[in-house]
């Protein structure tokens, strides 16, 4: 069938709307009419040419959310008019998915970043040449797409679904790390270091544990400001300080029992490590270059601190997402607070406000 498309035709370049050719799904596929997908600083990462793997011209989009209008012929857990959220794709069988860790899985490069299926094969063709699609197994930027239903998720259809999207990436990263990985206790202090939406994510999943303090750290006024309105009880603009770890202190008294690093910088990453109380964790989920390197004190980690790295918020996103669209309904994660709407048609308007911090999280209206 005919979709419409944003496509990135070689590394580097701009985004373009294109009308493309969409196979059929196949047995265990579906086909999704998508009505709105977010945009994360990943696709980004895509159009500029982060992984070698990733082939031109390509479909990025990885925080989809449709409706489902086909199914193949084995599919049970799914039926034409459900909605859905498009997870992150994982193997199934290698050493970490067999052990649930999937968000580590070992195949994970490939299935999000080759453009093709895991067997090679690509979903969308223009003009009848090859477009590399299956970004994330969803490329969510067209009006239509073909997901494979282990990565799909069944959410309930009474929530506008164009403000769903985001948690397939950026929401379930955030909140999945207080969530799944600190699971702190009411009372228990927390900060967040940049309040993107990752770090807004978790700042409001720290809010439904019942932290307290919650301190939210950024150059950004308006994001602080944001913040607040979120739960934060205390909030640190960081520009021109080098203070920041006696202010955490003077706050806290004791220091951090969980502290969330989402700059991927790594003077600050020190800064949440350093700003721990004995046994507390910090949780790294900011996206450095390869090359990064960090240092902390000896021993201050060997007095009970944790430092850790979590990718997707160590969510099974069956079970987290209906979770989290269960605490959107309730009014204790007001996802919609972070997002600025665009049409597809505006998608380059859309990364460059989302590359400069104006926009929090961009979610892309599809066409129909
Ligand atoms: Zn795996
Ligand atoms: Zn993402």
């Amino acid at each position: 069938m005919k979709i419409t498309a944003a496509v990135v035709r070689e590394r580097g370049g701009a985004f373009a709307l294109a009308e493309l050719d969409l196979c059929d799904p196949r047995a265990d596929e579906l086909l999704i009419e998508v009505k709105a997908s977010g945009m994360c600083a990943t696709d980004l990462h895509g159009r500029d040419g982060y992984y070698p793997e990733m082939p031109y011209p390509a479909v990025f989009g990885h925080e989809g959310a449709g409706v489902v209008r086909a199914v193949g012929s084995a599919v049970t857990e799914f039926k034409p008019g459900d909605h859905v959220v498009m997870a992150y794709p994982w193997c199934g069988t290698c050493p970490n998915c067999r052990s649930q860790r999937q968000t580590y899985c070992l195949q994970a490069g490939k299935l999000k970043h080759a453009g093709t299926r895991a067997d090679g094969s690509t979903l969308v063709t223009l003009d009848g040449k090859p477009v590399y699609g299956s970004y994330f197994q969803q490329s969510s930027f067209g009006n239509y797409t073909i997901a494979n239903e282990r990565y799909a998720v069944k959410v309930r259809n009474d929530l506008p679904l164009e403000i769903l999207g985001p948690l397939a990436c950026g929401g379930q990263t955030g909140a999945g790390a207080v969530l799944n990985v600190m699971k702190p206790q009411a009372g228990d202090s927390f900060a967040v270091f940049g309040v993107g939406s990752v770090g807004l994510s978790a700042l409001m999943a720290a809010k439904i544990s019942g932290c307290d303090p919650i301190i939210a750290v950024d150059v950004h006024e308006h994001r602080l400001r944001l913040a607040r309105d979120l739960g934060a009880t205390h909030t640190i603009n960081h520009t021109g300080r080098n203070d920041v770890v006696a202010e955490l202190k003077k706050i806290t008294g004791l220091g951090l029992r969980f502290s969330v690093e989402t700059s991927a910088m790594a003077p600050i990453f020190r800064e949440a490590v350093d700003a721990l109380m004995p046994a507390g964790t910090c949780v790294l989920l900011g996206s450095a270059p390869p090359e990064t390197e960090v240092t902390f004190n000896m021993k201050h980690i060997q007095n009970g601190r944790v430092v850790r790295g979590v990718i997707q918020g160590d969510s099974i996103p069956k079970q987290f997402i209906p979770q989290l669209v269960d605490y959107i309904a309730a009014g204790r994660f007001p996802v919609d607070r972070l997002i600025t709407f665009y049409d597809l048609a505006d998608i380059n308007r859309a990364a460059a406000e989302s590359a400069s911090g104006q926009t929090i999280k961009p979610v892309l209206r599809m066409p129909h």
